[in-house]
């Protein structure tokens, strides 16, 4: 993949960028781990202070940054600026909460006589240069959601981010630089997937982090493997949504519409299979279909678009093609289904809702990333679950109901990172994110986030 921007509105290439070569990479992890040796000894008040600094020059450059965002991947401005205040409001946290989140564990008196020691503790420090493989669907908030727990910690950073997305990854590496880091302590590396492995299986890197696809997560999972290397993995996601007969059906189906298509449809914790009590399927079907097809798809720059295009053209015709295989199985398309009228220059797709999906299709198994709901008729709370379970994803759920009996439920049986009642899944600093199955392994914000790439080290005296 070529290292560009392309404006997924128009379809032009406005900028190329050459790789880094070997040896330009060869500088950066020296640079990386030249820089680890000096910063992992600073205090939490140092490093509290660069996080801050680099949180105030992003919220001055909220609107300029927000405009990279949406010309290189195409989201909404709207949705960028926000992205970019999320950021802000994550690096404060961590930098007002790390030190306490890695603050020395000491365990009960008792345990430590057991132990044979007059004294024992848990000391948290920090790994090393960790590579982060990103995504371009969060283009700054998935580096943030890394940057910010990694560095507090003492880490550095080494950022490989999508090939489409290379003036935020520039941008990123620029923040840190003039928040006053020192030299080497956060850096981008301009490199195509293919350049990855070697970067890992370098010595000097300590560590990686991945969100994407599954693809890429098994490939940098296994060189890592091989490598007896630390990895977090935030892989694809096909949330559930379950609307029970007790539900605020207003309320359900108008979130369902934000869930499904936020970020032009492509988030991971984005709902993508919409499982519905049968007592209440039409009234939620009909008043969800109604928001979906209500949406402003147009020029993501415009203030009245609700969904811009999709992030490339193949991104467009692997869901094309998701969409067209589940009607051939049999699905109905009650809005949507095809590309909109008048915006032909652009990989724009309607919001589309598709109702009678069944396990034979592929939309009921692989990841619809685009704004596409699959909407499932179900009979009761078991088979709500043995549906949503039924799934090679495991990244967060949403649970719509007033019984409290059905909470409990679904919150022994769901496998999933996350189980949200009564809204929908978004992250936040001080809760971890992550999900099991095919959707990844680790933990990334809050304290369980931060001890990813630590060492937590055992001290015992005697
Ligand atoms: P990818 O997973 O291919 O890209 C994510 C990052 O991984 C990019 O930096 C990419 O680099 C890199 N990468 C890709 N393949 C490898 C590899 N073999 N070794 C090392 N690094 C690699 O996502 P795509 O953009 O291709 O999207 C494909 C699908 O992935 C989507 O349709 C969606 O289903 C899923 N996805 C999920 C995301 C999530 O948030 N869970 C985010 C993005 C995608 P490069 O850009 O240079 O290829």
């Amino acid at each position: 993949m070529p290292i560009a921007t392309v404006n997924p509105a128009t379809g032009e290439t406005l900028r190329t960028f050459d790789p880094l070569d070997a040896a330009g990479v060869e500088r950066r992890v020296a640079a990386a781990d030249a820089a680890f040796r000096r910063y992992r000894t600073t205090s939490f008040a140092e490093r509290a202070a660069l996080l801050r600094h680099a949180a105030d020059l992003l919220e001055q450059d909220e609107e300029s940054v927000a405009r990279v965002v949406t010309t290189e991947m195409g989201k909404p401005l709207a949705a960028a600026r926000a992205e970019a205040a999320k950021c802000v409001k994550a690096m404060r946290w961590y930098a007002a909460n790390a030190e306490r989140l890695l603050a020395d564990e000491h365990p009960d008196e008792a345990d430590v006589r057991d132990a044979g020691a007059a004294t024992a503790r848990v000391h948290y420090r920090p790994l090393g240069p960790v590579l982060a493989v990103m995504p371009w669907n969060f283009p700054l908030w998935q580096v943030v959601r890394f940057a910010a727990p990694a560095l507090m910690a003492g880490n550095t950073g080494l950022l490989k981010h999508a090939s489409n997305v290379p003036q935020t990854a520039l941008y990123l590496e620029d923040l840190f630089r003039r928040a006053g880091y020192p030299e080497g302590v956060f850096q981008t590396l301009l490199i195509g997937s293919d350049a990855v492995e070697g970067v890992l299986r370098d010595p000097r890197v300590a560590a990686a982090t991945l969100t994407g696809s599954e693809g890429a997560g098994r490939s940098v999972a296994s060189v890592a493997g091989d490598e007896v290397k630390k990895t977090v993995l935030e892989l694809g996601g096909s949330d559930p949504y379950i609307v029970m007969p007790s539900a605020d059906l207003e309320r359900a189906a108008a979130t369902a519409v934000t869930a499904r298509a936020q970020n032009n449809g492509q988030s991971c914790i984005a709902a993508k299979r919409f499982i519905v009590h049968a007592d209440v399927y039409d009234a939620f079907t009909d008043r969800f279909t109604a928001g979906m097809a209500a949406l402003t798809v147009g020029d993501p720059m415009a203030d009245s678009t609700d969904v811009g295009p999709l992030a490339s053209e193949r991104g467009r015709a692997d869901l094309e093609e998701l969409v067209d295989d589940a009607v051939a199985r049999g699905a109905t398309v009650r809005c949507g289904g095809a590309r909109p009228d008048g915006l032909e220059r652009g990989w724009y797709y309607a919001p589309t809702v598709l109702t009678g999906v069944t396990p034979a299709m592929r939309i009921h198994r692989e990841e619809a990333f685009g704004p596409v709901a699959a909407v499932y008729r179900v009979s009761g709370r078991d088979e709500a679950v043995e549906l949503a379970n039924d799934s090679p994803f495991g990244l967060s759920s949403n649970v719509w109901t007033r019984d409290d009996s059905d909470v409990e439920h679904f919150v022994r049986d769901l496998e999933a990172g996350g189980v949200y009642v009564n809204g929908m899944t978004a992250s936040h600093p001080a809760l971890p994110f992550g999900g099991v199955k095919r959707s990844g392994y680790g933990r990334e914000l809050s304290g369980h986030g931060i001890r990813e790439f630590c060492n937590a080290t055992t001290v015992w005296r005697a």
